[in-house]
């Protein structure tokens, strides 16, 4: 997507330790019309996969799941990140390993909002290592729901998440794939 790969080269700064930082139109503070655009886009690439459900994590994957859901016309759930669980038999729930924060956190859903009879499309800012989507692809699984697809604004592609995610057979799309990135000259690539 054309508009997200030129704001990333704009407004996106490559820190330390393969992280890409856009705080300044998707992590922090939000541009709403290009999050309206990628919403449209998410809505072209899986009109088709009889979504009747999105799925995302908190917190970044909200905003943008949100304004999707809107051309979807389908409820947004998202997974809670939980600092202890009170297992009640009322939660699924699994481990996920951050990227960011490199630490594991428990997260959880209810099964009143995730189960079997529904069509998920998971959507999520960033897409590194997988660890984030795979926990999210068990929720669904755990619930006996099924994935329609996943939607990523940006995916890193020199990580192995989206190799790995592809190699399930998962419908992924990613609204923008960096291909290489470097700290020290700023310069970002896209696959093409
Ligand atoms: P993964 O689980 O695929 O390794 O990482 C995905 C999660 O880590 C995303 O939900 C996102 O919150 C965070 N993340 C991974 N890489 C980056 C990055 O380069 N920049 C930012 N801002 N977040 C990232």
């Amino acid at each position: 997507m054309k508009l997200l790969e030129e704001r990333i080269q704009k407004d996106g700064v490559v820190k330390a330790g393969n992280v890409l930082k856009v705080d300044s139109f998707l992590n922090h503070q939000m541009d709403i019309a290009l999050f309206n655009a990628m919403g449209k886009e998410f809505y072209r690439l899986f009109a088709d996969a009889g979504v009747n459900k999105i799925m995302t994590i908190e917190a970044s994957g909200i905003g943008i799941a949100c304004i999707a859901a809107q051309y979807f016309h389908v409820p947004v759930v998202f997974a809670k990140k939980a600092q202890s669980i009170n297992l009640d038999g009322e939660m699924l729930s699994t481990k996920i390993e951050s990227f960011t924060h490199k630490r594991v956190y428990d997260v959880i859903v209810s099964k009143k909002y995730l189960g079997a009879g529904d069509r998920v499309l998971i959507i999520d800012d960033f897409l590194a290592n997988g660890c984030a989507l795979e926990g999210l692809l068990r929720l669904v699984d755990l619930a006996g729901a099924q994935v329609a697809g996943v939607g990523i604004a940006i995916e890193k592609g020199f990580q192995k998440g989206g190799e790995r995610i592809r190699s399930l057979g998962v419908r992924l799309e990613s609204l923008a794939i960096v291909e290489s990135m470097d700290e020290k000259s700023g310069q970002i690539t896209f696959r093409t």
